[in-house]
C-alpha cells in the first residue's frame, strides 16, 4: 500500500498558499498604508507566543510524546490555544508525529525528507488522509474526552476564535482590520510555517551529535525560531524527553516553561535522560568519528586513544548504573518519608558522590582522547 495519499485536498492547498499572502502581503500593504501603531506587533508577539508554545509544549512535549503530564487545566488551554494554530486537531497531529517518529524516512512517515524538502515542509499537507485512515497509534489520546471534543471542534475553533479575537483586540484599538491581519493571517502564516521548518529544515541542516541512524539534525538557528524545537537530533534520539535543547547554553524556552509549570504544581512527570545515557551516546558517535581518523594513526597513539575512549564508556555505564540506583532509593524515600530513613539518604548522598565522579572520569578521559585526536595531521 503507498503511505502517500494522492488525491488533492483543494481546501487545504488554497488555505495554505491564500494564509502567507494575506498575512504577508496583506500586512505590509495595510502597514505602508496606515503606518504600524504599537499594539499590532505586540499582539503578533503575544499571540504567536501563546500559540506557538501550545504547538511545541502541548501539542508535541505533552500529547504526542507523553514527556509529562499536564494539569486538566493546561490541557485546556493547549487544547484551546493549539486549534488557532490551524494544524489540525491533537489527536491527528500527534497520531501523525507517532508515525513520524515510528517510521522516520521510511515509506510510512508522513512527512519523510526522502520525498524532498518542500514535500516534508508543506506538500504532504496538499493531499487527502487515506479513507482507511485509523488512530490506533494514539489510544491514550482517544481516551481523553477533552482531545475528543477537540478533534470534532478544532477548526471552528481555529478559524472563529483564531480570527475572531485578534479581529475584537483590533477593533479595541480601533481597527478590527489590523488586528484580523496582524494577530490572525500573519501569526497564522508564521506559525505554520516555523513549525513546518522543524519537518523540512531540521532534517536536512546541522550537526548528528547523539545518532546518525535517522535525518534529523540539531539546528541551533532553526531552535531560535521555533521554542527550541530546532535540537531535533537530540529530539529523535530521545523523543520523550521533555527537553529538546539539554545542554544549559542552547536555547529552549519550551523545556524552561514546562519546568516553570512544573514548579507551579501544572505539570508533573517530567521525564529526563539520565546525562550518563546522554553522554553515551555523544561519546558512541565521536567514537565512531574518532575510528575513522585512527585507521592510518600510529599503533600507540590508536591504542591511546581507544583506551581512554574505552574508560570513559565504562565510567558513563557505571553513572548510568548508579542512577538508576539513586532513582529507586528517591522513590523509597518518598514513600517512606524523609526523617524515617536517614539511613537511605546517606546512602543516597554516596551515591550521588559516587555519580558525580564516574560522570567526572568519562569526562577527563574524553577529553584526554580528543586532545591526542586533534594532534594527529589532518588527512591521517
Ligand atoms: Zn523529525
Ligand atoms: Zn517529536
Amino acid at each position: 500500500m503507498d503511505a502517500q495519499p494522492k488525491q488533492k485536498d483543494w481546501i487545504n492547498i488554497l488555505f495554505l498558499s491564500l494564509t502567507p499572502v494575506i498575512g504577508v502581503v496583506g500586512t505590509a500593504l495595510y502597514a505602508w498604508r496606515n503606518g504600524v501603531q504599537w499594539w499590532q506587533p505586540a499582539l503578533l508577539f503575544v499571540l504567536f507566543s501563546v500559540v506557538s508554545f501550545s504547538v511545541t509544549a502541548g501539542y508535541h512535549r505533552c500529547f504526542s510524546h507523553k514527556s509529562y503530564t499536564a494539569h486538566p487545566a493546561l490541557q485546556a488551554f493547549y487544547l484551546f490555544f493549539g486549534a488557532m494554530a490551524l494544524q489540525n486537531s491533537v489527536l491527528k497531529w500527534s497520531a501523525d508525529h507517532r508515525d513520524h517518529h515510528r517510521y522516520v524516512d521510511k515509506e510510512w512517515d508522513p512527512y519523510s525528507i526522502r520525498r524532498g524538502g518542500l514535500s516534508a515542509h508543506i506538500f504532504w499537507l496538499f493531499y487527502k488522509e487515506p479513507s482507511e485512515r485509523s488512530y490506533d497509534n494514539v489510544p491514550d489520546l482517544s481516551g481523553n474526552r477533552m482531545v475528543v471534543w477537540q478533534y470534532r471542534w478544532s477548526h471552528v475553533i481555529g478559524i472563529v476564535a483564531g480570527l475572531g479575537i485578534p479581529t475584537a483586540i483590533g477593533a479595541l484599538f480601533g481597527s478590527p482590520l489590523a488586528g484580523l491581519l496582524w494577530g490572525g493571517f500573519l501569526r497564522i502564516a508564521l506559525i505554520h510555517h516555523t513549525t513546518f521548518l522543524v519537518n523540512s529544515v531540521a532534517h536536512l541542516y546541522g550537526t548528528r551529535p547523539y545518532t546518525e541512524e535517522n535525518s534529523a539534525r540539531d539546528n541551533g538557528l532553526l531552535a531560535f525560531f521555533t521554542n527550541g524545537e530546532g535540537y531535533h537530533n537530540f529530539h529523535h534520539k530521545f523523543p520523550a524527553d521533555f527537553r529538546n535543547g539539554v545542554r544549559w547554553w542552547q536555547w529552549d524556552p519550551t523545556k524552561w516553561l514546562i519546568a516553570s509549570l512544573h514548579f507551579v504544581g501544572l505539570a508533573r512527570d517530567l521525564k529526563a535522560t539520565p546525562r550518563a545515557v546522554i553522554e553515551k551516546s555523544r561519546l558512541r558517535m565521536n567514537l565512531a568519528k574518532a575510528e575513522e581518523r585512527l585507521v592510518s594513526a600510529p599503533t600507540e597513539i590508536g591504542v591511546a586513544v581507544r583506551l581512554r575512549m574505552e574508560r570513559a564508556h565504562h565510567a558513563l555505564d557505571r553513572a548510568a548504573a548508579l542512577w538508576h540506583e539513586m532513582d529507586e532509593r528517591r522513590r523509597e524515600m518518598l514513600v517512606r518519608g524523609r526523617l524515617r530513613s536517614s539511613e537511605l539518604a546517606r546512602s543516597l548522598d554516596s551515591a550521588i558522590r559516587e555519580y558525580k565522579s564516574s560522570i567526572g572520569v568519562a569526562r577527563r578521559e574524553w577529553r584526554q582522547a580528543a586532545r591526542m585526536l586533534s594532534k594527529l595531521p589532518e588527512g591521517v
